[in-house]
């Protein structure tokens, strides 16, 4: 099987293919309302995954976008320890010109329909403000304020994950975890990109950024005297770590020979834009750190909401992410595979042994207790 079959088109296509539980379209006339959630598995336990608002191309690139992060999400509640599915929703538009509250609204009502099935969040587009409305008509929504009773939102929690990862990266890369005196640069200063930035000059790195919005750079530059890059060359800029904390797909073919950085480590889900990817990096000698590794700490922050929410038992369980990394990383090194083929196969192990088999990749499912090598996994999740 090659790449072209990794990605099915058509909602079957997605649901069949990739083996999800439910694919699920609303429109509201009133309000405008488009939006898709995607229920990858609920094997684990109820699908959790953000919703996404965005300006997609087409439908079929929200479709696809959808059901390629709510499969991820599968895989980094499995990886990360979690008793948490895999689900994701989109709501179709740019929401500078067509959110409302109204809207907003009318999409909690979705969130309410499938009854707990799937748990929504925060993610690109999306704000804190959406996810307290969204509380006030349905109880399946995580990450809402502290003063109604949730963790708030996640994007803190998530770069402090990126942070632990990168000591382990560093280690690796250099042999000490410090970052001092490192070039990081930071494609994406939004929610967790600016947070990030923050913890990076703390630490005493040396900080590039990039992001298409004037104000998320000025306010970079303003608070921590960053360097700054178009955002189309961030890649391709010299540097110790590149941050990948925007959008997807940033590590393609076009992309990775361009690279002139020792390790890729950042926020952004489905970083790689093929599964072959993976491959493509190790074979370029850079360190690619899988994103849904790194990127756990949202999630697991908000799975700490329940009985009651303490954010410093949180954050050190978050911390948990380095030694995590540490596991994917040496297992790379046992079965001579990449880190995401060594990620993934510590997530389907888990996966099988919940018996959730629908929801691994159909060519090879291996045995819980006794791993099987790593493969080429053609249909990875974040791909
Ligand atoms: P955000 O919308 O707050 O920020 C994204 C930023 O990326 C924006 O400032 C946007 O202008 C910028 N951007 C868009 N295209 C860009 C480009 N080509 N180059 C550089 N910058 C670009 O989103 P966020 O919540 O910070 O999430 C960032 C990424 O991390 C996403 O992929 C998201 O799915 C992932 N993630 C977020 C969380 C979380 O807790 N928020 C958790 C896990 C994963």
């Amino acid at each position: 099987m090659d790449d072209a079959l990794a990605a099915p088109t058509g909602v079957f296509g997605h649901a069949g293919a990739e083996g999800f539980e439910q694919v699920v379209f609303f429109h509201d006339a009133q309000t405008a309302l488009r939006a898709i959630i995607a229920i990858h598995s609920t094997a684990l336990g109820p699908a959790l995954g953000g919703t996404r608002f965005l300006a997609y191309p087409d439908e079929a690139a929200a479709l696809a976008d959808v059901c390629r992060l709510a499969r991820a999400m599968t895989y980094k509640h499995a990886v990360a320890g979690l008793d948490h599915g895999g689900g994701k929703a989109v709501i179709l538009g740019d929401p500078r010109h067509v959110r409302s509250d109204a809207l907003i609204r009318a999409y909690a009502d979705c969130v309410d329909g499938l009854a707990g099935r799937y748990l929504t969040a925060e993610d690109v587009g999306t704000t804190q403000a959406d996810i307290d409305l969204i509380h006030g008509r349905t109880p399946h929504v995580t990450g809402t304020s502290e003063v109604l009773g949730g963790s708030g939102d996640p994007s803190p929690a998530t770069a402090w994950g990126v942070l632990c990862a990168l000591g382990t990266v560093g280690a690796r890369a250099w042999g000490t975890s410090s970052l001092r005196g490192r070039h990081v640069v930071v494609a994406g200063v939004g929610k967790v990109g600016a947070a990030l930035v923050g913890h990076l000059t703390e630490a005493g790195a040396r900080v590039t950024v990039a992001d298409p919005d004037a104000a998320a750079v000025e306010a970079a530059v303003a608070l921590h005297g960053v360097e700054v890059v178009a955002p189309e060359a961030a890649h391709a800029i010299p540097c110790d770590v590149f941050a990948p904390c925007a959008l997807g797909g940033v590590l393609s073919e076009r992309t990775i020979p361009e690279l002139r950085c020792t390790v890729v480590c950042g926020s952004a889900n489905n970083q790689l834009a093929m599964p072959s990817d993976g491959r493509r990096m190790a074979d370029r000698g850079v360190l690619y750190a899988p994103d849904y590794v790194v990127n756990a700490g949202g999630v697991i922050n908000i799975a700490e909401e329940r009985p009651h929410y303490d954010r410093s038992r949180a954050w050190q369980r978050i911390a948990g992410i380095a030694d995590t990394l540490e596991t994917v990383f040496e297992l790379a090194d046992e079965q001579d595979c990449t880190p995401p083929e060594a990620a993934d196969h510590i997530a389907e192990a888990r996966l099988a042994a919940a018996g959730d088999e629908d929801a691994l990749p159909d060519t090879q499912v291996p045995a819980a207790r006794d791993p099987a090598p790593c493969r080429d996994h053609r249909r990875r999740p974040g791909s």
